[in-house]
């Protein structure tokens, strides 16, 4: 049966406010689930399994799954899908409502929520970076991520200097990040405005920084690309409301030259930048 004719036969209807679009081509489906290299011995969990065309495929294959709908419709249906499954668990709720690494334990053992998991999924495209955040940012994080995205995203996801953006060195300080494969509007029902891609993220373990020091690292990138096209200098002076002289010196010692703009630098750059922004000295100097 075709989505519509699916959809129909339940009297359910596409929502766009939480950026339904299915996809049934099961060449595609078996395509992520290759790209995420499943394995019985995964625990996995997906996003907004929806009607399940994805989460089917990962059922076949992995040892577990659990898959958050946000749709009560959906994850109604879904739950009894799967009501005698006992290896895959649909929860009801907002992904990011939940700590991923809790979910993966939900439902099966406990003892779940310390090992290894792997998140497969085809995005809601409205929060995909609220998303990405959320499950890169987690404490236990997965280590691996193959998501279907919008392409211009993980065009933005994957970018290289100097045409970084805050997204790419978000994604980038966790993970390794590379396009498995684009794919046409044409393959979602209904289908989008745009082509989409999906993206493969190595997660780095251990994570680069410690927790408090993410944050401290993720101000200062957020002061970079606080003003665009502006000298890094300026914006870093003023987004973390420091003496322009200070920010000068903080760049010099990190072997940037002042006047760069934030899309050209690296990770290491970025990480180099840190290390001597960080500093007691120069954290919270008035402007
Ligand atoms: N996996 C299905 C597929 O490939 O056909 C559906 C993918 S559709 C692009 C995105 C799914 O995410 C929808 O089922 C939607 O209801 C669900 N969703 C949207 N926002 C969500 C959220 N905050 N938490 C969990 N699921 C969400």
């Amino acid at each position: 049966m075709g989505i519509k004719a699916a959809l129909d036969a339940h009297g359910l209807r596409p929502q766009k406010k939480w950026g339904q679009n299915f996809l049934t081509d099961a060449r595609i489906l078996e395509s992520i689930a290759d790209t995420a290299e499943v394995t019985r011995d995964d625990n996995i969990l997906e996003i907004g399994p929806g009607l399940g065309h994805l989460t089917r495929v990962l059922a076949r294959r992995a040892g577990r799954v659990t898959a958050v709908e946000i749709d009560r419709d959906l994850a109604t249906r879904l739950s009894a899908e799967f009501a005698e499954t006992p290896s895959v668990k649909i929860i009801h709720g907002d992904i990011l409502a939940f700590d991923p690494s809790e979910l993966i334990g939900a439902g099966h053992d406990p003892a779940l929520a310390a090992i290894p998991y792997k998140i497969v999924a085809n995005l809601p495209y409205y929060i995909t970076s609220a998303i990405l955040r959320h499950i890169l940012q987690a404490a236990h994080k997965p280590r691996l991520v193959v998501v279907m995205v919008q392409r211009e995203v993980a065009q933005r996801m994957t970018a290289q200097p100097p045409a970084m953006s805050r997204l790419a060195v978000s994604v980038q300080f966790f993970a390794r990040a590379r396009i498995a494969r684009t794919i046409s509007a044409g393959a979602f029902y209904p289908r989008p405005q745009v082509d989409s891609a999906v993206v493969r993220l190595d997660v780095f373990d251990p994570p680069p920084l410690a927790a408090d020091d993410t944050e401290r690292f993720f101000e200062i990138v957020r002061a970079g690309f606080g003003e665009r096209r502006k000298q890094l200098r300026n914006s870093l002076a003023r987004g973390l409301s420091l003496d322009p002289d200070a920010a000068a010196a903080a760049l010099a010692r990190a072997r940037i030259q002042p006047t760069r703009r934030a899309e050209t630098l690296t990770l290491e750059e970025w990480r180099a930048l840190y290390h001597e922004l960080a500093r007691p000295s120069v954290r919270g100097t008035p402007a």
